[in-house]
């Protein structure tokens, strides 16, 4: 059994997608193990992409993210990491939906930046995407 980190975007929760989206997750086979819907604030999206701040999308990426709230949960299956990035298909929503028109993306995605979920992209991040996000009381 695995664990990743999964969130569906502003977007995607005001365009009322969670229903569907969270029905996908179950009928794929995954256990939700926690879930919990929250407004992030600035300095929670920089932390959160600090690997993009240099990026000149970066101000327009914690604009998206904090424009409302987002559901955050933790998904548990065998392989979920890998397996939940293969459901929602490409960065890019636009190219979601020629190339992989079942993905999640491509349902509920609009382009390159507002493409409704997200997930982990290998076990380490998360691992630290879901200690980021649901144990930031524990010590370190
Ligand atoms: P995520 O980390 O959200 O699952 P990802 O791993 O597929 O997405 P990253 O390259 O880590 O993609 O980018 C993080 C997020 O930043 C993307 O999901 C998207 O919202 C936004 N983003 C990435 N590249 C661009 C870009 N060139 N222009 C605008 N927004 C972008």
């Amino acid at each position: 059994m695995e664990s990743t980190f999964a969130m569906i975007k502003p977007d995607g929760v005001s365009g009322n997608y969670t229903r569907d989206i969270k029905k996908i997750i179950s009928d794929s086979g995954f256990g939700i193990i926690e879930e919990v819907m929250v407004q992030l604030d600035e300095d929670t999206v920089k932390n959160f992409y600090a690997e993009h701040s240099s990026r000149s999308f970066f101000p327009r990426l914690v604009q998206y993210m904090t424009s409302g709230p987002v559901l955050i949960m933790v998904l548990d299956k065998a392989n979920a990491v890998a397996d939940w990035r293969v459901l929602i298909g490409p960065t890019d929503a636009e190219t979601a939906k020629v190339t992989h028109p079942h993905s999640i993306r491509a349902m509920c995605g609009l382009n390159l930046q507002r493409n409704c979920v997200h997930g982990s992209d290998s076990p380490q991040s998360a691992v630290r995407e879901i200690a980021f996000f649901f144990k930031k009381s524990s010590s370190g």
